[in-house]
């Protein structure tokens, strides 16, 4: 994968959590801002048309109506990660609409020949923009939506109508307010995108880590703890499905020559080869490890001795049909292996093939021997 493929993989991922950690932060900002409205309209009601006020807090209502029918909707549909993005735009709809009710609205409803009055919806307007900029703070763009949509017209509207030097200084605190916004949410993105990416990266690391201590490093096969706990979960499963667990234990045949002849460098090369030989071998449902030195196990779910067998059959012909290319000289290699069956557990299991192995070896190697459960010699 090329790093502007992380790059953008990393930039979507950071996109989908702010759209998951808005709306998981901002159901309460709906509530509280239609019950600020309810204030507004209150205080209002005396020095303002009733019309204008019932045609603004239905707006408000609608848009509050809208909004919350939209957060029950996202909680019931329970988004995956990657769906996240298609949540954006309505939220950014309806937040658009909700705000420019708000910050248009605000200029509409507010008594034009008051100061007192125009004073205390700048008032609520601040405490709006404020509040957005920790309520919006996962979404860069809402946040900043949210700030200049509310705050801007009025704003506007005392720079360009106010006519008392109270206007001119609300006026200019609101612009100086508009830069700290910018620069605030601007670091907030950055600090969130750092930490997302930190999350991730570590994440990643932490899964490159498991799969490292599951792996044998010079054949890639699992490694003898990852076969272990394979083990231990094909004995569960074998349980439930009625199944039996079969193991392939297989020794390579005097290993010891290769390493005095060609050196343990080429000695592991052969190893590895064997390796890949046991992988396009068996199915990926198999579970091939290298357990010891030059000793590999296969486990595996089986309906009968004769499959495990038939397998076992298949990997011996194939180690002993594909020649090896060590320093410009084809080898042939042998192996030895013991098959068993229908153990109770893995110590069991182990013991039975091991033995059966010892056999084929002493049988003359190149051979595979099996052994149930019943013919085990006790000791
Ligand atoms: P047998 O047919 O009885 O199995 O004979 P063998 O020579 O294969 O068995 P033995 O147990 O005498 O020797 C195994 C050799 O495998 C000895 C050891 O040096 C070698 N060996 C074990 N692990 C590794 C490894 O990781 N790399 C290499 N190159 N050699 C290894
Ligand atoms: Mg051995
Ligand atoms: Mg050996």
């Amino acid at each position: 994968m090329q790093i502007s493929d992380i790059d953008s993989n990393l930039k979507l991922l950071v996109r989908a959590k702010e759209i998951e950690d808005l709306y998981a932060q901002s159901f309460p900002a709906v509530l509280i801002g239609f019950i600020i409205a309810s204030f507004v309209v209150t205080i209002l009601w005396s020095v303002q048309q009733h019309t204008i006020l019932i045609t603004w807090f239905s707006a408000i209502l609608c848009a509050t109506i809208a909004r919350i029918l939209l957060f029950v909707r996202y909680k019931q549909v329970k988004p995956l990660e990657n769906t996240h993005l298609q949540w954006e735009k309505p939220y950014l709809i309806s937040h658009t609409i909700s705000i420019l009710i708000w910050g248009l609205g605000a200029v509409w409803i507010m008594p034009k020949d008051s100061l007192l009055y125009q004073t205390m919806i700048v008032f609520f307007l601040m405490g709006i923009a404020g509040g957005s900029l920790s309520v919006y703070a996962p979404h860069r763009i809402v946040t900043l939506m949210a700030v200049f949509g509310s705050l801007l017209p009025i704003t506007l509207w005392f720079l360009f109508y106010g006519n008392s030097l109270i206007t001119s200084s609300i006026a200019t605190s609101c612009l100086i307010f508009f830069i700290s916004a910018v620069r605030v949410s601007n670091k907030n993105a950055q600090t969130r995108y750092e930490n997302i990416a930190l999350t991730h990266q570590l994440q990643l690391s932490t899964q490159q880590a498991e799969k490292l201590a599951r792996t044998d490093e010079l054949t890639g096969l699992y490694n003898r703890r990852a076969f272990y706990e394979t083990a231990e979960v094909l004995f569960k499963t074998n349980r439930r499905i009625d199944q039996n667990v079969a193991l392939i234990l297989m020794d390579i045949d005097h290993f010891k020559r290769i390493n005095d002849t060609f050196g343990h460098i080429m000695g592991d090369a052969v190893l590895t080869q064997i390796g890949e030989m046991l992988q396009q071998t068996t199915r990926t449902s198999d579970t091939c490890a290298r357990i010891g030195g030059e000793e590999f196990a296969i486990i595996f779910l089986s309906p009968s001795l004769d499959d495990a067998i038939t397998l076992a059959e298949k990997i011996r012909l194939v180690i002993a049909n594909t020649p090896i290319l060590v320093n410009h000289q084809t080898l042939s290699i042998t192996a030895s292996l013991g098959v068993t069956i229908g153990e109770k557990s893995i110590k069991d299991t182990l013991r039975s093939a091991d033995e059966a192995m010892y056999q084929a070896k002493g049988a003359g190697r190149n051979r595979v021997i099996s052994m149930l459960a019943s013919e085990k010699i006790k000791d």
